[in-house]
């Protein structure tokens, strides 16, 4: 199978893979349980996290190291929120 980025085919097989386990609902992180209700992106939706950091050569679509977390618990690691805050222009 060739290796493709997070928008292709394979990618949501594998997000419906994990969300259809026992653990799929829970959060990897922090152990609580996940909602469906929340819209995406909000911090406490769900969104798929791996075991593996991508940089160390963990795979993006390997079933068994993927697993689901909440949106603000998976992106709290590794990538810094504080850099998505627009800044204001003093004109
Ligand atoms: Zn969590």
């Amino acid at each position: 199978m060739a290796k493709r980025g997070r928008s292709g085919r394979a990618y949501r097989v594998l997000r419906a893979h994990v969300q259809a386990q026992p653990y799929g609902w829970t959060c990897c992180r922090c152990g609580q349980p996940i909602s469906p209700d929340y819209p995406p992106r909000h911090p406490r939706s769900w969104s798929l996290d791996h075991l593996d950091p991508l940089s160390r050569g963990g795979s993006l679509l390997d079933p068994e190291r993927a697993r689901g977390a909440h949106y603000g618990c998976n992106s709290s690691h590794g990538r810094s929120l504080q850099t998505a805050e627009p800044q204001s222009r003093a004109w």
